[in-house]
């Protein structure tokens, strides 16, 4: 758990380092930063170097040359010093020992003057204030230097003065003082050698102070060089590491998409393999809006593929109301289907909907021009403008209805109506809405295609299993449909009530009327059966003038009471001829199935049977199959 933890932590730190999240602009900005940052110290350690060398190289030029300069002069003139005293001591006129005396005394003012200007030069730089330099420290060690010379000048100019005033006295006329002089000369000598000697030693401190600045020159130049080096080389191992990262960072994921998108051309991609998302920059945001559209192009393909494997055009409806409810959030919605005479319209999924049930006025149903889609080919919004349809009817005021068309075939096959409800009072999202309804729209085009084959094909299918005259299913419907129809009966273990009707003496209306009043009297019997039975029951033309009717899970003798109201019902139509109103009367077989046969196609044979039994009795009458009525092996 632990060592999970200290994992994570590893990569969240990775991820921080490495920019990987941060926006695109950010991380060149930040990278721009680095680079520039590495820049600085790099500068910075130059001019720190510059500097330094800088102020060293002043104080050797400006303090240390002139040093150095002035204890040569100093030694120049003790040399002269030495050779003037020599011959102040072996001068033979007082003159002589008067001008060598002279210039002695010059040369040690001007050591003199040498010593104070190198120590007022001294105590400039100390008054100065700030960090002691190390040449200053040495200037004032070789203070005591100056100090102990120019004490030695001094009493080498007392030394002078002596011998001076000694040397003549010696050549005054009877002078016995040799031994005074001898000392003096001595004495003069001890201090030249002393004198000498310090400027020797002040001398070679200057030289030591010099070599060490200018080592420190060089040291100050070779670490700042290895400062350098490092700080290059740091800067551009990180420069190496993070160009390396980012260009990872940013060209992996497009590489991947760009991959994906030429697969996508060139048909060959795995539409459910999702790109992976390394990152939140807009390179993440780029590979998850790729991941989005791919799974829309993938779910589309899917839904279509599904589709158009779908037998019936209700398992369509079934698929769009689930993809309208998954995918597009849209919870309420009811699928319009326009009949193909361009007048009705039924609502066809979700199911159970009843006239009164609809978010529209009934009226639309049996005129689809009043439906505004229908009317103006468009899609109809309450969100672009509140109460844009005068048949939405709606169930409170704040809902909102999206009414959109689905074109099949050339004109307006479907209606979609989507319906929104403010949640708690809270105020609908127009944008959000107008999107889902965008999303569930580019599915409802997916399916056009496959709407328009399955109900051309319904069409198709329609035209073959219906009769043309009177609209009512024919003998085929019958044959491809009856398994189907005995195994919904067998499953739910109820019965299946089949009439046989045939019209009495119908022949006589076409003798005597002409066909085209037997066509319509066959019309309107046709009409009255229908509305005889419920709708789940199925009305057959069996033959001429003969039907069928089969009554799906009827009860005990409740076909026969269905028989004598058919029977009443077509005695009541009455069709115009020029010799007034013409109706006939209908004679009905009745039989069950399974109770009176074994197979429908049997229980039809003797409904067929009773039927003959109430034409031979007569006619205008319903009998029951009774299987004493049957003699027959075989049907
Ligand atoms: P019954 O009471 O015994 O049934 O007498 P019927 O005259 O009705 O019976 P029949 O079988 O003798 O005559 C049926 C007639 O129905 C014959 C045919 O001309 C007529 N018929 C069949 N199909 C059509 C049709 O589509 N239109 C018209 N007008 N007549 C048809
Ligand atoms: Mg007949
Ligand atoms: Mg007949």
């Amino acid at each position: 758990m632990e060592r999970k933890s200290s994992a994570a932590c590893y990569r969240q730190f990775i991820r921080i380092i490495t920019f990987i999240d941060l926006a695109i602009n950010r991380k060149f900005t930040l990278f721009s930063l680095g680079v520039l940052f590495w820049l600085l110290a790099l500068a910075a350690v130059a001019v720190v170097t510059l500097v330094r060398v800088d102020a060293t190289y002043a104080r050797i030029l400006h303090e240390t040359i002139p040093h150095e300069l002035a204890a040569q002069k100093i030694a120049a003139e003790l040399a002269t010093i030495t050779l003037e005293t020599t011959d102040l001591y072996q001068s033979r006129t007082s003159s002589d020992v008067l001008s060598h005396a002279d210039l002695l005394l010059t040369r040690l003012d001007e050591i003199q003057k040498l010593i104070s200007t190198l120590n007022g030069s001294i105590e400039k730089s100390a008054g100065k204030g700030g960090p002691v330099s190390f040449l200053l420290r040495k200037q004032r060690e070789q203070g005591p230097y100056l100090h102990e010379l120019s004490g030695v000048i001094e009493q080498m100019n007392r030394s002078v003065r002596k011998a001076t005033a000694d040397k003549i006295e010696e050549l005054l006329p009877g002078s016995q003082d040799t031994v005074l002089l001898t000392h003096g000369e001595k004495e003069m000598k001890e201090l030249l050698h002393k004198a000498e000697k310090i400027s020797l030693n002040y001398a070679g401190e200057l030289a030591t102070t010099c070599r060490q600045s200018t080592e420190e020159i060089s040291d100050t130049i070779r670490h700042s060089f290895l400062i350098m080096f490092g700080v290059l080389t740091l800067a551009l191992v990180l420069l190496v590491i993070f160009t390396r990262w980012i260009a990872v960072a940013i060209s992996g994921p497009i590489q991947a998409i760009t991959g994906q998108i030429h697969s996508l051309s060139i048909g060959d991609v795995d539409l459910s393999e999702k790109l992976a998302i390394t990152s939140q920059d807009e390179i993440g945001t780029l590979a998850a809006e790729f991941n989005g559209l791919m799974e829309s192009v993938y779910g589309m393909t899917a839904f279509k593929n599904v589709i158009e494997e779908d037998s019936h055009l209700q398992d369509i409806y079934v698929r769009l109301g689930d993809v309208f409810e998954s995918v597009a959030q849209i919870q309420r919605y009811c699928i319009y289907e326009v009949l193909d005479n361009q007048q009705e319209m039924v609502a066809v999924y979700p199911l159970g909907h009843e006239t009164s049930t609809l978010h529209c006025q009934g009226e639309i149903l049996a005129d689809c021009e009043l439906c505004r889609v229908c009317k103006t080919g468009h899609q109809i919004s309450s969100l672009v403008f509140a109460g844009i349809c005068q048949q939405f009817k709606g169930e409170n005021l704040a809902q909102q209805h999206v009414c959109v068309p689905v074109n099949v075939g050339g004109r307006i096959g479907l209606v979609v109506q989507f319906l929104f409800d403010p949640e708690d009072g809270t105020p609908l999202d127009r944008t959000l809405l107008q999107h889902q309804v965008d999303r569930a729209t580019r599915y409802l085009k997916e399916a056009q295609s496959v709407l328009e084959a399955k109900r051309l094909l319904a069409t198709l299918r329609d035209s073959a299993l219906r009769d043309a005259l009177t609209g009512l299913y024919n003998r085929r419907f019958l044959q491809e449909h009856s398994q189907q129809i005995v195994a919904g009966c067998q499953r739910r273990g109820t019965s299946i009530g089949l009439l046989m009707c045939d019209l009495d003496y119908f022949k006589q209306v076409n003798d005597q009327y002409g066909h085209e009043t037997g066509d319509l009297l066959l019309v309107e019997t046709a009409n009255a059966l229908l509305h005889a039975v419920r709708e789940s029951d199925y009305v057959v033309r069996f033959g001429g003038e003969e039907f069928l009717v089969l009554l799906v899970d009827v009860e005990l003798g409740e076909a026969d009471v269905v028989a004598e109201k058919i029977r009443h019902a077509v005695a009541a139509v009455g069709v115009q001829t020029q010799s007034g109103p013409l109706s006939k009367t209908i004679s009905i077989g009745v039989s069950i199935f399974p109770a009176d046969g074994e197979s429908l196609w049997q229980t039809i044979k003797f409904a067929d049977v009773a039927l003959y039994k109430a034409k031979d009795a007569g006619r205008n009458q319903v009998v029951h199959f009774l299987p004493e009525m049957w003699n027959g092996d075989s049907f």
